[in-house]
């Protein structure tokens, strides 16, 4: 799928696809320092795009900004402007967008702090971050050699370009050894999360997920949860270890990328009797599929309708 568009908003304005470049000197493109968000627009039953928890995701990034000590003027309001134009310009129905600040080019070195700030959101058509045969059958980890980022090295809340380099090498190695995915624990050994997503696993009546301490807390694992404690399911914010995976009923990641995708195999052991998902997972990917597309009222408060021209 292409990453195309017919516009990109850029600090303001609407530029063409071709013309929303940057300078090689742009001061995050060598350190890293960048707030971006991922989030998803789905075609309602009306024919319309909604924006699925764009206020969230827009807090997030401001939060992010903020953190990172990202100097600027930008109001939550303009943001999401911003984003409900970029769908309305490019006229999509469904799409990822992908709101990105980075610091500009000025000065160079670390002690850099009056470079300009940018803001750019870009929006392309983008189908399952794990393929269609993961969300399907599931997906298969292994635990990464590779550490979560410490809590006290990188702001976990934050979601800071630069912190992608730790999800990168889990994700290369993952692949490289024939998995779809990496399972990361963080500096304790505990479960952290996925190289990009939330991850849950169940047993009997009960449901487990890391705590936010040191993971990103993700929209989609909000949602999850929420959803979870309204058909009477008990979650557990916890930490636990790699084997409660092993030994679990079920398991799946979410992010707004991934949705809701069950988790086959740990370390080549199935999950549950033979790697299938089960009737739990199925049961939130249906209902997520259905809230994200407008078809289920008491979510429907998390759409932004992007009005048709
Ligand atoms: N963890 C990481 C490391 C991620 O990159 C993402 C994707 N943003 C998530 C979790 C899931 O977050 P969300 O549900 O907000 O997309």
């Amino acid at each position: 799928m292409s990453i195309r568009s017919e516009f990109i908003w850029m600090d303001g304005a609407m530029v063409p696809f071709d013309q929303a470049t940057t300078h090689v000197l742009s001061h995050t493109l060598h350190y890293g320092l960048g707030a971006f968000e991922g989030i998803r627009a789905y075609t309602q039953p009306d024919g319309s795009a909604g924006i699925w928890r764009l206020d969230e995701h827009l807090e997030r990034m401001l939060d992010t900004m903020k953190i990172l000590r990202m100097q600027h003027g930008w109001k939550h309001a303009d943001l999401k402007q911003a984003c409900v134009d970029i769908m309305r310009v490019n006229k999509f129905e469904s799409a990822y967008l992908r709101p990105l600040s980075w610091v500009g080019m000025g000065r160079m070195g670390l002690g850099a702090r009056d470079n300009p700030i940018h803001v750019a959101v870009a929006a392309w058509p983008w189908g399952a971050y794990l393929g269609e045969e993961g969300l399907e059958k599931g997906v298969n980890l292994r635990t990464s050699s590779y550490a979560r980022n410490h809590p006290n090295a990188v702001m976990s809340r934050a979601k800071v370009s630069g912190h992608y380099v730790n999800s990168l090498i889990a994700r290369y190695e993952a692949n490289d050894d024939g998995f779809d995915e990496a399972l990361m624990l963080d500096f304790n050994g505990y479960v952290a999360e996925g190289t990009g997503e939330n991850v849950f696993v169940a047993r009997g009546d009960s449901v487990r997920t890391a705590p936010t301490a040191n993971i990103l807390p993700g929209i989609t694992r909000d949602t999850m949860i929420t959803m979870l404690r309204a058909e009477g399911i008990r979650v557990k914010e916890s930490f636990f270890a790699r084997d409660t995976f092993y030994v679990a009923d079920e398991a799946w990641m979410c992010g707004t990328a991934a949705e809701v995708t069950p988790i086959r195999s740990l370390d080549r052991r199935v999950i549950g009797d033979d790697g299938t998902p089960g009737p739990l997972t199925r049961k939130l990917q249906a209902l997520y599929g259905d809230a994200v597309r407008g078809r289920v009222p008491a979510y429907a408060h998390h759409i932004t309708v992007v009005p048709r021209d």
